[in-house]
């Protein structure tokens, strides 16, 4: 067991390294922070600060001489910098299921192994066309590249054969192409699951994206009881398959029929997870940490229904920041914003979290909210159906 005072490592200074680092603060934790952007927002709240490349031998020497264990913020790190620092110290989530997630190929095929349903796929090594049968029932498809991808990025609707192969004229890289399935919802759910293997869950969220990003979540999901502790019980056994130790967040998707897919894992706190910050006793970066320090899990009781908004870059003009006021007004919504720099179309700049009395309710404000931010945002606002006010 890491005790106060003792200094926890995170690779990644984004939002999530941010607010990993403020709940190790709370807890009396010291924290260092790696990321090759200088200007990386966790470097304002954390005690060490690394400005690095994640690859870097002398960083990783750093870390294991000044860390008592290492945690990552996302998925991108390389799964051999975990390993290197694993030798010497306490690392969750192992290099190991990292390297399963960062992977869609790796990912993607853990899981249909292991008798999870997901999209129907292809894998398509360096760049080579499939053969036209196996093309066939995957169209109208969506082509990933297998690593690096996130909020819709290294994405391609196909169409068509033709499509693909001009796509892939050129490219060498390796991608899975799914299936476009046709969604009723998609859903998150975030545990954390420790050294013991004790599992704490949170409850499922409903998840609205736009242009392959989040934009907003509901909690607890409209569902059915039956259709949640599926969800749940999926997610506890996948974190049981990948011998999983940190927090784990899985991705679904629910088409006609009630039938669920597994989408993608995230081996880290979740952007759909937020609400756990101010709707929960304990939030995701609370796990987080104390998966890290050996603690023993905290509750993840839901204290209110709640939804959050997402506040992207496409919100800012001309680098300045929307008129916050409606937000800043609301009795019971909570701003956070990051600190980033430059906002940029897609960038994820902060969110807010809203109490209400259901989650179509919190929901219902939530939209309301976003579509106060600017006349803009009303407009695209409307694009989006409402969380759904009852998918039992
Ligand atoms: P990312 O790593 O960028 O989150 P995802 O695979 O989760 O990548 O895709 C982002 C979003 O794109 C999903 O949340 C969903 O809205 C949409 N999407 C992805 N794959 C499919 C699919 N097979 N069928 C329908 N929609 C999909
Ligand atoms: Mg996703």
């Amino acid at each position: 067991m890491i005790l106060q005072g003792g200094m926890l490592g995170v690779l990644g200074g984004g939002q999530l390294g941010l607010m990993f680092s403020l709940a190790a603060r709370r807890m009396g934790y010291r924290t260092m922070v790696v990321d090759p952007d200088p200007d990386a927002p966790a470097f304002a709240v954390s005690d060490r600060k690394i400005v690095g490349s994640y690859a870097d031998p002398e960083v990783l020497s750093e870390m294991a001489r000044s860390c008592q264990a290492v945690t990552t913020e996302f998925e991108n790190v390389p799964a051999a910098s975990l390993a290197t620092l694993e030798k010497s110290h306490v690392v969750r989530p192992s290099s190991r299921s990292v390297a399963t997630c960062q992977d869609r190929i790796l990912e993607k095929t853990f899981l249909r192994d292991q008798g999870f349903e997901t999209a129907p796929f292809a894998v398509l090594l360096d760049g080579r066309l499939p053969s036209p049968d196996l093309l066939r029932p995957l169209l109208p498809g969506i082509l990933k590249s297998s690593r690096e991808g996130y909020d819709g990025k290294g994405q391609w609707g196909i169409g068509s054969p033709e499509e693909l192969a001009r796509l892939l004229r050129g490219r060498t890289g390796s991608y899975v192409l799914e299936r476009k399935l046709d969604l009723v919802g998609e859903f998150s759910v975030v545990l954390a699951r420790g050294a013991d293997g004790e599992i704490a869950l949170y409850p499922v969220a409903e998840n609205l994206h736009a242009s392959g990003i989040l934009h907003l979540s509901a909690v607890p999901a409209p569902i059915s009881g039956t259709l949640s502790d599926k969800i749940s019980t999926v997610a506890r056994s996948i974190a049981e398959r990948l011998d999983y130790k940190g927090v784990l967040s899985v991705e679904f998707f629910l088409a006609e029929g009630d039938r669920l897919y597994v989408n993608e894992l995230a081996p880290r706190p979740h952007n759909s997870g937020h609400y756990t910050i101010d709707a929960c006793v304990a939030s995701q970066f609370d796990q987080q940490v104390r998966v890290l320090a050996g603690l023993p899990l905290a509750s993840t009781r839901l204290l209110s229904p709640c939804a959050m908004g997402n506040l992207l870059g496409n919100l800012w003009q001309n680098q300045s920041p929307p008129s916050l006021r409606k937000l800043l007004d609301h009795p019971s919504a909570k701003l956070y914003l990051y600190g980033k720099k430059n906002p940029r179309d897609g960038r994820k700049m902060g969110h807010f979290t809203v109490l209400s009395g259901s989650a179509s309710e919190a929901s219902r404000e939530a939209h309301t909210l976003l579509a106060s931010l600017s006349p803009s945002e009303s407009a695209r606002d409307d694009d989006f159906s409402e969380i759904s006010p009852g998918l039992s």
